[in-house]
């Protein structure tokens, strides 16, 4: 067990955390990371990123978060392997305690803690992830010029997925397991009317298939929950849309937390309700791309520093 003293807590090791840790340090303030048990934050799980600047060819996202973990420890970042468990934002300075059953006091603190992909739950899923099934578009779609996906998924931002990659792809198969989806009309519209699009109501995804070695998608198996009728779908890459929890549970009794569950910062910033403590990245932020967590990271980080 030790206690840690420090001007900024970061709580997260993802891009907005690590990011923020730079901008600490070279502005000599004593910041400390605690990284979390996904090390390097969820790109670490993706495959290729090719829309990160700074990098003339696309490169595994497990690589970027290394450089920037590299980038981070050459400037004097003190990063800890550990997981906050409880924090008390109501005395000042801040103690978090960890799993670890660490403490952490600090002046300043900024939540970098990530939203977490709702995935479908299936071990194949897991198998595939980065190798054929993706939970954003935006990132992946790229990949599979010319050929055949499936969109799991029934609201905007699903069907938002399934528009993007018709820009793309030859086919959209769009799996819901409602016989509406619920989404804006004017998206909903543009779906009915997009012919790349086909789309299975009352299905839900049993199996995703795909080869071992390489590991590639090839196919999924949707069943009918009304009739029961399973069916083969050919697809070389499968988008899993079903939602995001941020990841902020923890600060629920503390801080305001809009629907959806993300943190909400005041205008113009990173800052929260409670004057010193700040949030960055994905668990404010609904774009969800690596480049604008990072931006929130640096932001976060020169607001703390400017009012410590
Ligand atoms: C498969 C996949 C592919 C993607 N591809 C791309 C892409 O190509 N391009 C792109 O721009 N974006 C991509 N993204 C999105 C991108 O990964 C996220 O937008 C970005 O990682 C968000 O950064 P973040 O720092 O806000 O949070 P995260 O990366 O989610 O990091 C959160 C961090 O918080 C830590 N943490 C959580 N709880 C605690 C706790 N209690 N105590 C301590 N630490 C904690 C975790 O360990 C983690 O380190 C992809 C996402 C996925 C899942």
């Amino acid at each position: 067990m030790a206690e840690y003293k420090s001007d900024l807590l970061i709580i997260g090791s993802g891009p907005a955390g690590y990011t923020a840790g730079i901008y600490a340090a070279r502005a000599g303030i004593n910041a400390l990371i605690v990284a979390g048990a996904q090390k390097g934050g969820q790109l670490i799980r993706s495959s290729i990123v090719e829309n990160f600047p700074g990098f003339s060819e696309a490169l595994s996202g497990y690589d970027l978060m290394e450089k920037i973990h590299q980038q981070a420890i050459n400037l004097g970042v003190k990063i800890i392997d550990d997981e906050i468990t409880e924090v008390d934002f109501y005395d000042h300075p801040f103690v978090c305690s960890s799993a670890s059953g660490n403490s952490f006091m600090s002046k300043a603190i900024i939540i970098a803690t990530g939203a977490s992909v709702k995935w479908l739950g299936l071990p194949s899923e897991q198998k595939y992830i980065g190798h054929g099934v993706s939970s954003c578009a935006t990132c992946d779609g790229f990949l599979y010029r010319g050929k055949e996906v499936a969109v799991i998924g029934g609201g905007n931002s699903a069907l938002e997925q399934a528009l993007y990659l018709t820009n793309y792809v030859e086919k959209v198969y769009l799996i819901h397991r409602r016989h509406s989806f619920n989404a804006e009309h004017v998206v909903q519209k543009r779906i009915f009317e997009n012919r790349k699009i086909t789309i299975f109501w009352n299905n839900v995804v049993d199996e995703i298939i795909g080869t071992e070695n390489p590991l590639e998608v090839t196919g999924i198996r949707i069943r009918n929950v009304k009739s029961d009728k399973k069916k083969y779908l050919d697809v070389s890459g499968v988008f899993v849309a079903i939602g995001h929890h941020p990841n902020t549970e923890m600060f629920r009794r503390y801080l305001h937390l809009d629907s959806g569950g993300y943190i909400v910062v005041k205008p113009q910033g990173n800052a929260t309700d409670i004057p010193g403590v700040y949030a960055a990245g994905d668990v404010c932020n609904p774009y969800r791309q690596a480049v604008i967590a990072a931006g929130c990271g640096a932001r976060a980080a020169l607001q703390a520093i400017s009012e410590l």
